[in-house]
């Protein structure tokens, strides 16, 4: 960047004639101020030719600022009240990013000078105090001759001044980014899906086809949806029919959810209590859920699989205590053999009473009977 900086005291200031921008005879004056901040107002003579120019590249980049913030706050309201996916995230952050290059390009423009009477203000204030002030001169003779006539002393360092703009403009940019993701983030809530039918499911959101969700035979980690929290009709159905098969509507809780569609699997949750070695460790509680199509469940830490086997706990603490869901695999094979809904429920209340394997497995038989089964046809 080409440019002065030029330090005097504000009695001594005494500014050349000619226009500050291209050192032609000036014919105007052109205020310039500190930006964002009080202090001295300095008027520069400046021809009209510059003058005009000047005004013609202000405006222009104050509408590309202006367009870049009204980009990301539109982009920004679009993400809060609208149902998204995460394409959105990517359509704010590029809202934000425009705002940034908008606001970048306004001021490097202002500050880069491709030669006199290009860049504008030609004369900015870098600092000022009660007694002195500091300006960036684009033309370097004009700065000169300032300095000559102010008794003032001229700096060569004018990257300083650059890069705290720099730091400044990439900072609000990062910041109105981080605004976007967390306003979005606090909006939405992950809603997991698991599809344990045998064919591709299409999930309906408030009647209108979301996402096809692949068949989970095995239980591993479904999918995640991210919804907007707050009352909604799921439905499901196959993925070319019409309508949904069925609609349910819930309110979908900030933290974290479970959509079975179509009741086609039962959980179990399990609770695995860490202790260190000098305190007795307390045996972990594992309940078999009553069967539904929404589970909200905020205290899930493993989902789809047990919790390991040991955790890293802080000195302080005397232990941890860590949730996971898993698939109860007795009472998920008896929904695959079209067990009756009263069954089942039997089935997971039998569950839930029992603490020892052989009382698990006679749960597991008198319901396999009630549904018309022999032993062999079901799995442990
Ligand atoms: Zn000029």
């Amino acid at each position: 960047m080409r440019g002065i900086v030029v330090s005097s005291e504000l009695e001594r200031l005494h500014l050349p004639r000619d226009c500050a921008a291209c050192g032609s005879p000036a014919t105007t004056r052109l205020l310039v101020s500190r930006r964002f901040r009080s202090g001295p107002l300095v008027s520069v003579p400046c021809c009209g030719d510059c003058w005009l120019r000047g005004r013609r590249w202000s405006r222009k980049f104050t509408n590309l600022a202006v367009a870049g913030l009204v980009a990301s706050v539109v982009a920004g309201a679009v993400g809060f009240f609208v149902e998204l996916r995460f394409l959105a995230v990517i359509a704010i952050a590029s809202g934000a990013a425009a705002l940034a290059a908008g606001t970048l390009l306004y001021l490097f423009s202002r500050l880069a000078a491709g030669g006199p009477g290009q860049a504008w203000p030609p004369v900015q204030i870098v600092s000022s105090s009660q007694a002195s002030v500091v300006l960036f001169c684009v033309a370097e003779k004009w700065g000169n001759d300032l300095a000559a006539l102010s008794g003032g002393k001229t700096l060569q360092d004018v990257g300083r001044f650059r890069r705290l703009s720099a730091v400044g403009i990439a900072a609000c940019a990062l910041l109105g980014l981080l605004v976007a993701l967390v306003s979005w983030r606090e909006a939405h809530a992950l809603v997991r899906v698991d599809n344990a039918s045998k064919v591709p499911l299409m999930i309906w959101i408030d009647g209108r086809r979301y996402q096809v969700i692949a068949p989970n035979a095995d239980g591993a980690p479904p999918p995640e949806l991210w919804i907007r929290a707050g009352r909604h009709e799921l439905g499901y159905s196959e993925a070319d029919e019409p309508t949904p098969r069925s609609r349910l509507v819930v309110g979908v809780p900030t933290t974290q959810s479970l959509y079975n569609p179509g009741r086609t699997a039962c959980y179990w949750r399990l609770e695995t209590v860490y202790a260190k070695s000098w305190f007795p460790a307390k045996a972990g509680t594992d309940i078999a859920l009553e069967r539904s199509e929404f589970y909200r469940l905020p205290e899930v830490d493993d989902w789809f699989r047990q919790s390991p086997a040991s955790v890293q706990v802080s000195s302080t603490s005397p232990g941890e205590k860590r949730v996971a869901l898993i698939r109860n695999k007795d009472c998920t094979t008896l929904v695959g053999f079209g067990c009756r809904e009263s069954v089942l429920d039997e089935l997971t209340a039998c569950q839930k009473q029992a603490t020892a394997e052989a009382r698990f497995q006679e749960c597991f038989e008198t319901a396999a009977a009630a549904c018309g089964l022999t032993r062999k046809d079901g799995s442990k």
